[in-house]
């Protein structure tokens, strides 16, 4: 009993301390209590940002940046699950067969830094309404992946009018990729030195 006393008698003290503090600290320290940038802030630190550069994992060319990641889901994928691709961020990745059964997993993203293949084959696309063309790595030539744009376009269209146009998107294969923080965390020596 005498503990049990005790223990409210302290919790009341507690109270009496805390609370007062507690409403001091919301009063005059408003910015403590800021859920939605406190995110931004670890996002910030764990390199996770819209801002994470993505290359070419074969070359190290950059390619396009987080905010480039724009999900189009298609009926098509064999399919569909979330990672952590860009650090913290929730990216959409879809499953897909083409008509030699090799499967690729892809990001979509509305653009990226590519060259494209027209004229656009409107057959065995992933995406109904869409026709593709190859999209590879402007710097060494890698198979990236594809560029779609609407099927009722021309075959052949200019870069400008394919970047220019919100109809148009690109999928990129995973494992074709690198986060350029992850790249440069990499200790690499060069071959030259081990010779
Ligand atoms: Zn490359």
């Amino acid at each position: 009993m005498v503990y049990k006393r005790g223990l409210r008698l302290l919790i009341k003290q507690l109270d009496v301390l805390i609370m007062p503090y507690i409403s001091f600290v919301l009063l005059f320290y408003p910015t403590a209590y800021q859920p939605g940038e406190a995110c931004a802030a670890v996002a910030k630190e764990g390199g996770t940002s819209s801002a994470a550069i993505l290359l070419c994992r074969a070359c190290g060319h950059e390619l396009a940046v987080g905010a480039d990641i724009h999900f189009v889901p298609s009926r098509l994928a064999l399919s569909s699950r979330n990672d952590t691709f860009i650090g913290g961020r929730t990216v959409n990745i879809q499953l897909f067969e083409n008509p030699h059964g090799n499967q690729f997993e892809v990001i979509t993203f509305r653009k990226a830094e590519v060259t494209q293949h027209w004229p656009a084959d409107k057959h065995f696309t992933w995406f109904p309404g869409f026709s593709w063309t190859v999209a590879t790595c402007p710097r060494c030539k890698t198979h990236l992946g594809w560029a779609f744009q609407p099927t009722d376009w021309p075959d052949t269209v200019t870069k400008t009018i394919f970047e220019e146009s919100e109809h148009t998107f690109l999928a990129l294969i995973t494992h074709r990729l690198l986060r350029e923080d992850f790249a440069s965390s990499l200790l690499m020596t060069p071959k030259s030195f081990t010779s």
